[in-house]
């Protein structure tokens, strides 16, 4: 099912499909980073888990009417995806105030945001991710302001369904990171993945968190975090 490796990135392999010339395919990788790299570890098991919630999380979105690049899960650690060419953005998108905007901008820890707030990072690693506006990525990417409110439009609406399906599995959806895509015909979807490594989840119940801050904070076993989501996602259906 593979050929040739594409690119390498901090989570995920990609390669070429063997078989289909359009096709990718993101193998998931055990490899656990933060702070931009700084902070790096490997889990056994980490890339199956991711690669199960995501593939569970995209078919559920679709279902809602939310296109993507996923086709389908391959086998424990791999995907097939459509290729498209990646937006150089990460939209965030938070419900309420924790990790780098409770330091940017003094949000109290935990407090709730009237609406969803979405902001912008230039996924650029030499830079760090910078936090950037929109007039910054209409000069850096080839977004136009119509993409840009359809990115935006979409983010919102992925935060609607998502809140409300995570609620149904008693976890609160915090924030979390989302990365879209140009197909060959120019129509943008939504790429590259949606786990605990890239959205803040907090157990409605015991406020326990469930992603990857246990890595990032050193509190936590991120390996029985993430097969306790799997298990809630699997239980669901
Ligand atoms: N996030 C991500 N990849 C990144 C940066 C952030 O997936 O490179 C996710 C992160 O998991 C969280 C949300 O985006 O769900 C907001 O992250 P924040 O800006 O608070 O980042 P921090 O500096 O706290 O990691």
């Amino acid at each position: 099912m593979k050929a040739e490796l594409l690119y390498e990135g901090k989570a995920k392999q990609v390669y070429r499909s063997s078989t289909d010339s359009e096709k990718l395919v993101l193998a998931y990788k055990n490899d656990a980073t933060a702070f931009n790299g700084k902070k790096k570890e490997s889990f056994p098991g980490k890339g199956r888990l991711n690669n199960e919630i995501s593939s569970f999380i995209f078919p559920y979105l679709h279902e809602r009417g939310i296109k993507s690049h996923f086709v389908k899960r391959l086998n424990e650690t791999e995907q097939l995806v459509m290729e498209t060419e990646i937006i150089p953005l990460e939209i965030v998108v938070r419900n309420l105030a924790t990790g780098s905007i409770t330091k940017r901008l003094g949000f109290e820890e935990g407090s709730l945001f009237e609406s969803p707030l979405i902001e912008l990072f230039y996924k650029n690693d030499e830079l760090d991710d910078p936090l950037i506006n929109d007039d910054h990525a209409l000069l850096l990417t080839d977004v136009t302001h119509k993409d840009l409110r359809e990115i935006k439009v979409k983010a919102l609406e992925i935060n609607t369904v998502l809140k409300e399906f995570f609620q149904s599995i008693n976890l609160q959806l915090v924030d979390f990171k989302l990365e879209f895509g140009r197909l060959q015909n120019g129509s943008i979807v939504l790429a590259d993945e949606i786990s605990p490594d890239t959205c803040r989840l907090w157990d409605m119940e015991t406020g326990a968190k469930m992603d990857k801050d246990v890595f990032r904070q050193g509190t936590g076993d991120l390996i029985s975090v993430y097969e306790q989501i799997l298990q809630r996602l699997e239980r669901w259906v």
